[in-house]
């Protein structure tokens, strides 16, 4: 996969406000924040978009989500965030590197726009 913002991000070739790490994920601001706290969870993994993982990487997708559960929870907002994963350009996914994004701290409406 060729190279993004993230996995520069995740080579630490460019800066980010990095909330989380662990071996299998970075957690880190969003530089346009949506919402008072916005972080956008990522594979180490180079996955472009959610629908290129495998089989094989179910554990990751579900590793991904139980992260971005406990780092809002970090951010003490542990019952009430909302999680969005944009798959393709035409959903509004900008940066080809898979990533959940975390929003929390202001209401949500439904549907989403
Ligand atoms: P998406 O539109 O779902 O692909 O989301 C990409 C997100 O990455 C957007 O919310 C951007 O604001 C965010 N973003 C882009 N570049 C950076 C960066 N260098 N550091 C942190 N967030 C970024």
């Amino acid at each position: 996969m060729s190279e993004t913002l993230f996995s520069k991000i995740i080579n630490r070739e460019i800066p980010a406000d990095i909330v989380y790490e662990d071996e299998q994920c970075l957690a880190f601001r969003d530089v346009n924040p949506q919402a008072p706290v916005h972080i956008l969870v990522i594979p180490k993994k180079s996955i472009a978009m959610l629908t290129d993982a495998m089989e094989t990487d179910e554990a990751l997708l579900g590793h991904l989500l139980t992260t971005a559960s406990k780092v809002a929870k970090q951010e003490g907002f542990g019952d009430a965030f909302r999680l969005v994963v944009n798959n393709g350009a035409d959903s509004g996914q900008t940066v080809f590197h898979l990533h959940v994004h975390i929003l929390a701290g202001r209401s949500f409406s439904w549907p989403p726009g």
